[in-house]
């Protein structure tokens, strides 16, 4: 806008990059650059990619169809069935599934867009593929400690989510005018997630201000929602009810509360992938409870979510279960069965006493 306004002189562009750019002019320019090159784009996630790995990877995609490009969108294995009604979701090719098709795509590709995620290893099947991957490589992030495998990194731990960032970029390319409301939509959707429905500390005015310009485009939030957290089945309901009423640990001691599933209950109530999502949420809704841990079988491997409130770095915590992610919310592996895993959690509670005690 400025830059009509004054021409070109190069000090200023340096003024309004500071002003009005969410990235920096190089990093833009040298996207800009890339996006002008012919070939094929791969727009990817992390594994078990949640809603704003798929939100921020179909907007993006949709975004580059638009303009012309050829785009496919590779994910490491499957998603959660509440997101499959999203704009080209059924177009995702699904690394699990098509291990060859995704290798050649990749290897093939002139630009990879590599999303959600900043360390190689998220990648689960498609690591090996993409780090030998010859295109050229750009990371748009918002997790702690980016990795060096990308030429470009858009990166901010101070985002939201990763679809904030997409908006961020579209916005410094000037393609914020080209948001439809099936971008929109996808947007949205990466937006609710990684904020539980803006309730997150990373709820800043410019999030409101990106989920207003979002609805604006004719997307209905509503409908959205119902269509993420009002649409599970019976059985995880009741399932949510048995892991509440038995399964929940509560530690006052080290404000902390914890619950486990073993593979026996899940498969009692015929918990399907992604059903879980969200119950360690409940964890935080004690007065007093600073810290939150779920602790999921899933055969020889046990899955970690961390979760707090305020100063306690899930992170750092995650360490001790070779994880990470971000200072709120972070996960982690354990190989050990479920009740030596709990034990160790347990352990390590003593010395983390006084980071909990606030
Ligand atoms: P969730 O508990 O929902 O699986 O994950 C919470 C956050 O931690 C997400 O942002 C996710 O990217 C990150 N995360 C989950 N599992 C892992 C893991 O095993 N390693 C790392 N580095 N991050 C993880
Ligand atoms: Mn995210």
């Amino acid at each position: 806008m400025f830059l009509h306004r004054f021409g070109k002189d190069p000090t200023f562009i340096t003024f309004s990059n500071s002003v009005t750019m969410n990235f920096d002019l190089p990093s833009l320019n040298a996207l800009r650059e890339v996006l002008m090159t012919e070939g094929h784009v791969v727009v990817s996630s992390h594994t078990r990619p949640d809603g704003d790995a798929i939100g921020s990877a179909l907007a993006l995609a949709n975004m580059l169809r638009k303009s012309g490009k050829e785009v496919t969108v590779i994910m490491p294995d499957h998603f959660d069935r509440y997101l499959a009604w999203m704009p080209a979701a059924e177009n995702i090719l699904i690394g699990h599934d098509n291990r060859k098709t995704a290798k050649k795509i990749i290897s093939g590709a002139a630009i990879l867009f590599l999303l959600d995620y900043s360390a190689p290893d998220r990648a689960g099947v498609l690591e090996d593929s993409i780090v030998k991957a010859g295109g050229f490589k750009v990371m748009i992030d918002h997790h702690l400690h980016p990795a060096d495998f990308t030429q470009l990194k858009f990166h901010s731990v101070a985002a939201s989510s990763t679809s904030e960032l997409v908006y961020d970029l579209f916005e410094d390319l000037g393609f914020a005018g080209k948001i439809d409301s099936n971008i929109a939509a996808c947007l949205y959707v990466g937006i609710v997630t990684d904020t539980g429905s803006f309730r997150f500390s990373s709820t800043t005015p410019k999030v409101h201000r990106i989920a207003a310009d979002l609805i604006s485009k004719g997307i209905d939030a509503g409908d959205i929602q119902n269509k993420i957290f009002n649409n599970f089945s019976e059985s995880r309901t009741r399932f949510l009810g048995f892991v509440l009423n038995h399964k929940l640990k509560v530690l006052p001691e080290y404000r902390t509360a914890y619950m486990t599933m073993s593979d026996a209950e899940l498969n009692e109530f015929s918990i399907q992938h992604g059903d879980t999502e969200g119950f360690v949420n409940y964890c935080l809704t004690m007065e007093g409870i600073n810290f939150g841990v779920l602790l999921k079988q899933g055969g020889d491997k046990i899955k970690l979510s961390f979760r707090s409130i305020g100063q306690f770095s899930c992170n750092e915590f995650a360490h001790n279960f070779g994880g990470g992610g971000h200072h709120n919310a972070a996960g982690g592996i354990s190989w050990e069965p479920l009740e030596k895993t709990e034990e160790k959690f347990l352990n390590l509670l003593p010395q983390f006493k006084d980071k909990l005690d606030y």
